[in-house]
């Protein structure tokens, strides 16, 4: 392919060989209308496309890159571990670091099994809590995602207290009998499922804090209420943490909540940019999968030396930098105030919501989104040329108003109030 290819360009091509033109559906920018960037490599902050654009970029590869692009540490870690070989397929001492580190930094974790990405993860430890509990039914939050496996592309069925409806071709109606669906923030619509199925539940499964609709903050008592019924009827909480973990706190949002889970899911970050997932939790529960147990779950690349180096060279980042978490504090909110400052000075209607470095602005005329109902309120339209106003001036969002942004570690006071600057001229430009 010529080098001075671009963007608009490569896309064409990639549309002949790959479905959509992209291995992930949501980068196709299909939701925002427009071209998606080919991008050419990133650095700290920003990412540059094949078009010689600078973008300050905050979706952060959908959450891993929390210290940054290419942090030299990170590279340097993943260079060495390449020069030893890149697989083996057999044991090696990263992997027992790194479940060590996990240990360390998720204290509800006895023991963790590393897979490949956040939708193995969750997949496996559904698979576990079924195979733990002898019990079929999971519980699952409307708009939480937990990945693309069968069980969790369900959508909610017509009326309360129904079973759930395959939400894309391919998944049978026997896998949507399986999963009942909940309203977020809703605690009664748990009880309301414990009441009439609670024996037969294996595991509830949760976004702790929900990035995939947007960042929606979990309620006081909501977490704690999921928790009490699962004890309660012996089900499994689940809490995937693939997006939040080490992201709102160095424990996750079980820190930060302070609920513990019985099982964990982890990806992003844990991979420091390369493929990773993981699972962990209680040792009795964990004691259940091959080869300990009777429950299987296994993976060629699984542990893989260059992930672990990656994963663990970034993990050991955040633990050890005492004010890696107050420093992203500080910046996500100098963010989030500067964007509600031109919201209110537009007189300009939104909501945002932010934990930590986690946040969403959303389009919409209510004066707070706490539920699935009040992001599908959002006017999607709005969030589209706000999106492109906002590439125009060299803001890299995620192309979707259903998508959480992500300030990393290498964001600059500058970056920030260059984004807020760029925010107040989009902003404007949708208002004429
Ligand atoms: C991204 C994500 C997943 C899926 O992870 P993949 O690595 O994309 O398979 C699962 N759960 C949550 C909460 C996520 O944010």
């Amino acid at each position: 392919m010529a080098r001075y290819i671009t963007s608009i360009e490569a896309f064409e091509e990639a549309k002949k060989h790959i479905p959509g033109g992209v291995n992930s559906p949501v980068r196709s920018f299909k939701n925002v209308g427009g071209n998606p960037l080919f991008i050419a490599s990133a650095k700290a902050a920003k990412v540059y496309d094949i078009d010689g654009n600078e973008y300050i970029d905050f979706v952060g590869s959908w959450g891993p890159m929390i210290l940054g692009h290419s942090h030299p540490d990170v590279i340097l870690a993943i260079q060495k571990a390449a020069a030893k070989g890149t697989s083996y397929g057999a044991p090696t001492l990263l992997e027992t670091e790194m479940a060590m580190q996990i240990k360390k930094m998720v204290p509800s974790i006895d023991s963790v099994r590393m897979v490949n990405s956040g939708t193995e993860a969750t997949m496996s430890a559904l698979r576990l809590a079924r195979g733990y509990t002898g019990r079929e039914l999971v519980v699952k939050f409307e708009g939480c995602y937990h990945g693309h496996n069968d069980s969790f592309l369900i959508k909610a069925g017509s009326g309360a207290l129904t079973h759930g409806t395959p939400d894309s071709p391919g998944v049978t109606r026997g896998t949507a009998e399986s999963t009942l669906t909940a309203k977020y923030n809703d605690l009664d619509s748990v009880k309301q499922l414990f009441d009439r199925y609670g024996e037969q539940i294996a595991a509830v499964i949760i976004e702790p804090v929900a990035g995939n609709m947007g960042v929606v903050v979990p309620e006081k008592d909501f977490l704690q209420g999921i928790r009490n019924l699962c004890t309660k009827y012996g089900s499994i909480l689940i809490f995937d943490e693939v997006m939040t973990g080490f992201r709102v706190a160095r424990g996750g949002a079980q820190e930060r909540w302070g609920v513990i889970p019985d099982l964990t899911t982890l990806g992003k970050i844990i991979g420091g940019g390369l493929p990773v997932g993981a699972y962990g939790g209680k040792q009795e529960i964990m004691d259940k999968l091959a080869p300990k147990g009777p429950v299987y779950q296994a993976g060629t690349l699984s542990g893989n030396p260059l992930a672990m180096a990656a994963g663990l060279t970034t993990l050991k980042i955040l633990e050890q930098n005492a004010g890696f978490y107050d420093m992203l504090e500080t910046k996500a909110a100098r963010l989030e105030n500067g964007l509600k400052k031109c919201l209110a000075d537009l007189d300009f209607p939104g909501v945002i919501n932010r934990v930590g470095s986690m946040f969403t602005l959303f389009f919409t005329d209510e004066k707070q989104v706490r539920s699935f109902d009040d992001v599908m309120r959002c006017d999607t339209n709005q969030f589209a040329h706000f999106f492109k106003y906002s590439l125009d001036n060299g803001i890299y969002l995620a192309p979707s108003q259903f998508e959480a942004g992500f300030v990393s570690g290498a964001h600059t006071d500058r970056d920030i109030d260059k984004t807020i600057d760029a925010g107040y001229n989009a902003l404007e430009r949708l208002k004429k």
